[in-house]
């Protein structure tokens, strides 16, 4: 199958507020740019503040009835909610390839996966429970605490996984009894829109999900809301800190998940094969390196470092880069004409700090020279202290150290000011856990262990952010705790 026999339309993307598709918004137009060709492909509309206003109005107004809606109703709904999505799954990873340029195998993926953490929160609807806190002890009084859904959430997302944003929030959030104002990238609509549909198939009562589609300034009309109770927000760190200050001046709260510069410690006693498949097609190969929690730092023990370069630098060149709605591309472009030019330059800079170009560090040329295509990247001898080892680059750029001893690898993977994920390969299983506990990361991944698992709580610290998604933690979040005692 190639592009040419792929179904390439686009849907018409709209403002999703209550029952109503809107076609144009306060916020103006945005002209989506296909990043396999540079070509605009789709207009369109933007909400402003004044969409903001009516679907925050609107989805308090759904919050009356939907928090009283009985939570073995919501896990119903909730279900058919994921049964929709299975059932457009091929659908969902078409636009994921035609929103940001994700090959089809690797958004497919992200749909499974999509549809695992929506059942998952579906099944948390009704198996929240309180907890007596107090029974009738020498001051007599008796006392539980309830879980209460905020009201309106806001939520925010980037444009990296369009689908598996949506799910990471949206059904934890309806399924603690709250409703939702929910902001996508502008650059990725085209998900959003079939999400939509389906929330409004799957009969969730209009109001309880309204998706705009916005520039930053949606976004910020959405944090200032009064009726928007909390924030969840993916995102980068900047954009992090100004709603941050948002919300201080508000005391709302807020979940923020940001980046990462994640370290790979690879022992020399790992199984090669798999440390080399995984370390490069994680970091360069399936996303382009547009992933916050990818293994983008790769440390290697000193006696092997020369064999691993060697073997990583082999399965870089192999990795095919192409139109992601093609047959056989592993990887696709970057997201758009900015992101290419500054991963480019951390390219240059890298190589000006004095780190060894393995392989790739440019733009690809030739028949794709007109879309965001870069050759997977791979320096070499990467100073810790440099801007590739300390910054996210969010491209297919990955940075090798070498070290020598265990405690060395641990340092150098703790220097760092994000913290989102760290990664280990070794057989060694007193080594694996001794040094899982010493990094100074969200989560632990070892030997291929795969992140995304809906039932453990996901989140950064330092500056990969605040809060949790997953597990019984992330459908906490969006409950706020009372407590209630009689006499
Ligand atoms: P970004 O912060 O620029 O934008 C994210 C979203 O915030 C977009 O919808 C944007 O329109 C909106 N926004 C921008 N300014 C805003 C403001 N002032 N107020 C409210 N909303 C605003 O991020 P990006 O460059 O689109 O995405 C890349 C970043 O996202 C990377 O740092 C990446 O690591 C991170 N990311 C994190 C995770 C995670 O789960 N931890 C997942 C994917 C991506």
């Amino acid at each position: 199958m190639t592009s040419q026999t792929i179904d390439t339309t686009r849907p018409a993307v709209h403002l999703r507020i209550g029952a109503e598709r809107i076609t144009s918004g306060s916020g103006g137009a945005h002209q989506h740019i296909n990043p396999v060709d540079g070509r605009v492909d789709a207009t369109i509309p933007l909400a402003g503040r004044a969409e903001v206003d009516l679907a925050a109005r609107t989805a308090h107004e759904a919050f009356a009835d939907w928090r009283r809606t009985r939570p073995s109703e919501r896990r119903r709904l909730l279900l058919q909610l994921a049964d929709l999505i299975e059932a457009n799954a091929d659908e969902f990873a078409r636009l994921g390839a035609i929103d940001n340029g994700t090959p089809i195998p690797v958004a497919a993926g992200l749909v499974a996966s999509s549809i695992e953490w929506t059942r998952y929160y579906a099944g948390w609807a009704d198996k929240l429970t309180s907890e007596v806190t107090g029974s009738f002890g020498p001051d007599g009084e008796f006392s539980y605490s309830l879980g209460q859904p905020y009201g309106v959430i806001g939520v925010i997302i980037t444009w990296n996984g369009p689908l598996i944003s949506l799910a990471m929030k949206i059904p934890a959030a309806l399924a603690a009894g709250n409703t939702v104002v929910v902001k996508p990238s502008e650059l990725t609509p085209f998900t959003a829109e079939l999400f939509a549909d389906l929330v409004e198939q799957a009969g969730i009562p209009a109001g309880v999900v309204n998706i705009l589609p916005g520039a930053p300034e949606a976004g910020a009309a959405l944090v200032e809301h009064p009726l928007v109770k909390k924030v969840t927000f993916t995102g980068g760190p900047d954009t992090a800190r100004k709603i941050l200050h948002s919300c201080a001046d508000l005391m709302k709260p807020s979940v923020l998940e940001l980046g990462g510069k994640s370290a790979n410690i690879v022992f020399a006693d790992a199984d090669l094969d798999q440390a080399c498949s995984h370390g490069t097609m994680m970091s360069i190969g399936a996303l382009s390196g547009q992933g916050c929690a990818l293994p983008t730092r790769m440390l290697v023990q000193d006696s092997i470092y020369e064999e691993m370069i060697g073997r990583i630098k082999a399965f870089a060149e192999f990795i095919t880069v192409g139109d992601p709605l093609a047959e056989g591309t592993v990887s696709g472009p970057v997201v758009n004409e900015a992101a290419l030019h500054r991963i480019l330059g951390m390219i240059e800079r890298a190589r000006a700090d004095g780190a060894r170009l393995v392989t790739g560090g440019h733009r690809i040329e030739g028949a794709l020279a007109d879309g965001f295509f870069l050759e997977p990247t791979v320096f070499a001898d990467v100073d810790p202290q440099s801007e590739l080892a300390q910054k996210e680059v969010f491209g297919p750029v990955l940075a090798i150290t070498p070290f020598a001893t265990e405690q060395e690898a641990i340092e150098i993977a703790n220097n760092s000011e994000y913290g989102l994920s760290g990664y280990i390969q070794t057989n060694d299983l007193r080594r694996a856990h001794r040094v899982a506990e010493e990094l100074i990361t969200g989560e632990v991944l070892i030997n291929g262990a795969m992140n995304l698992g809906v039932n453990r709580a996901f989140g950064g610290i330092g500056l990969s952010g605040l809060g949790k998604e997953g597990g019984r933690q992330g459908i906490e979040e969006f409950l706020r705790l009372k407590n209630i005692a009689i006499a």
